[in-house]
């Protein structure tokens, strides 16, 4: 299975058509807090650890909203994303993105 059109929805929402006749949504928020790379997965395990009442401490960028800046296939396996806070390290694989996705039809 693999996408047969990308559309961003006002930057922040992206909509996949998939092979399979499926359509699926997924906001630029979700995708950036799934991403796959070492350093994000390392985050969210020590995330997990810390007391609850610890609030994070944001930077400029996280409070923005965020957007999708650039998505690149990679062989056509995957998909890298870059977000609007700059990060572009996540290499999506088409199977990731789909399992992200919510129906929409
Ligand atoms: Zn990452």
């Amino acid at each position: 299975m693999h996408p047969t059109q990308l559309e961003l929805l006002g930057g922040n929402q992206l909509r996949i058509q998939w092979s399979n006749g499926e359509q699926r949504e997924c906001s630029a928020r979700a995708l950036r807090e799934s991403c796959p790379c070492a350093t994000c997965r390392e985050k969210r395990q020590n995330k997990s650890k810390e007391p609850a009442a610890v609030l994070p401490i944001l930077s400029p960028a996280e409070t923005l909203p965020l957007t999708i800046s650039a998505m690149n296939p990679i062989g056509n396996y995957a998909y890298c994303i870059e977000f609007s806070d700059g990060h572009n390290a996540g290499i999506y694989s088409l199977e990731f993105l789909h399992s992200l996705g919510n129906s929409i039809d």
